[in-house]
């Protein structure tokens, strides 16, 4: 591809929620913004526990409205040790009220919040969205050129929200750590006869977590990570039978269960850059980092980058938004939160699945310390919650 005229500062490469969130966060900060958001091949079955830090974002971005009616407080989070194991870990129940906090967060369902990101994107006078994927991305010393169905668009800076398979993170030239877990999560809704009360509840088995986040109503939807094996006798299974055993696996805890979706199927794996930003583009997301779903970080993760790259374009305004500097800001400013969650989330996904001992042990006594000592529970919960103080202006409900 020639060099040619600048047709926006930034482009987003990517429509996914951390994408969306990316393009509108730069918008409110009065950048000029281009935005590749073909439409997603599959509906999104999941849902996704926001929590505080990205309802903040997103209350800052004036997207909470459009979601709040829709969206399940997640006032309390109990973890039950539901392994057969010598050494078991005791149930553990944590209250936001003990933070001061409403709630943790709110659970959404995913299609939800993309429609409501969408939305806000198309209205937005600063964003010029674009239903077609990039083909190809091709940075230069003064921006980056990228051709988009037979047109050729050029930028200063791309933001790189195209997934696990990112092009633009090849593009960069930036590798990846990747590894495929042997575990397959199955996520739908249930409809249920008893209340949730606002509670998840995560129940850890030796394949992994169950885990149900309330949904509005007597609804919640579930988590349940297995072994791909048993994810292929489940998948067998009709509606009938699998609601019957997902109310097994429950403990009845939630009562009679229906389902109240079709499933999805999603095979696990951990990916982590080794760089976050090089070359004239920035990863964010899942071209970022990918996560077990474990205590819902992977999404509210994306939220913080896209905040984050945001705010460094946002003050660097008349600059370069691709210039070296920016970048290895960005990727310092991400590395301590993203890479130390990635490993703590990693450590309590082996801790599950090992049969080494000491490992049990470790899990059930830093469970029992939270039991007994307020400060320590405190502590974890804020540290779930993500960083404090640090963490980009728009977690703290500022505007750029
Ligand atoms: C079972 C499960 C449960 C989860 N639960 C939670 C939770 O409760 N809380 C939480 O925080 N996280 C959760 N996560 C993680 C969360 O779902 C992901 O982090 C999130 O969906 C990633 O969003 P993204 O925008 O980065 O990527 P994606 O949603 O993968 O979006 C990437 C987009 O880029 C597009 N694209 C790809 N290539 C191109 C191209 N060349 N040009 C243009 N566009 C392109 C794709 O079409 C897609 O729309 C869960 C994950 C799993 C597997």
């Amino acid at each position: 591809m020639s060099t040619h005229a600048y047709t926006a500062e930034v482009a987003l490469v990517g429509g996914g929620p951390s994408g969306l969130a990316a393009a509108l966060a730069l918008a409110a900060g009065g950048v000029e913004t281009l935005l590749l958001a073909p439409e997603p091949p599959h509906t999104d079955r999941r849902t996704t526990a926001l929590l505080d830090g990205s309802i903040q974002i997103l209350r800052a971005l004036g997207i909470w409205p459009r979601l709040e009616a829709q969206a399940a407080p997640l006032k309390f989070l109990r973890l039950i040790d539901a392994t057969q194991r010598l050494l078991r870990a005791p149930e553990v129940l944590f209250d936001s009220a003990e933070l001061g906090l409403d709630a943790f967060g709110y659970n959404v369902e995913n299609e939800t919040l993309r429609d409501a990101l969408l939305k806000t994107c198309r209205q937005n006078p600063r964003i010029r969205t674009v239903e077609s994927p990039a083909s190809a991305v091709e940075p230069d010393e003064n921006g980056v050129n990228l051709l988009v169905g037979d047109r050729r668009e050029r930028v200063r800076l791309v933001v790189a929200s195209d997934g696990r398979k990112s092009i633009c993170r090849a593009a960069a030239g930036i590798r990846s750590r990747s590894r495929a877990l042997p575990q397959t999560a199955i996520v739908l809704n249930l409809k249920h006869s008893e209340p949730h009360n606002d509670t998840s509840t995560e129940f850890h088995t030796e394949s992994g977590p169950f885990t149900f986040a309330p949904l509005l109503g007597n609804r919640s939807s579930l988590v349940c990570v297995v072994r791909p094996e048993e994810a292929e006798t489940i998948r067998a299974m009709d509606d009938t039978a699998l609601a019957l055993e997902v109310e097994r696996r429950a403990h009845s805890i939630l009562g009679k269960m229906e389902a109240a979706s079709p499933r999805g199927i999603f095979p696990l794996g951990t990916e982590l850059a080794e760089r976050f930003a090089a070359n004239r583009i920035a990863l964010i997301g899942e071209a970022a980092h990918v996560l077990p779903p474990i205590g819902a970080q992977g999404l509210n993760l994306g939220i913080r980058d896209a905040a984050q790259i945001a705010e460094l374009v946002a003050d660097s305004r008349g600059g370069d938004p691709g210039a070296d500097g920016l970048l290895r800001e960005y990727d310092r400013s991400r590395s301590a939160d993203v890479r130390g969650r990635a490993m703590f989330v990693d450590f309590a996904n082996r801790s599950l699945m090992s049969d080494f001992l000491p490992l049990h042990a470790a899990r059930g006594l830093g469970l029992q310390l939270a039991n007994h000592s307020g400060f320590f529970r405190r502590m974890l919960m804020r540290q779930g919650l993500g960083p404090s103080g640090d963490g980009p202006r728009f977690a703290r409900g500022e505007m750029l």
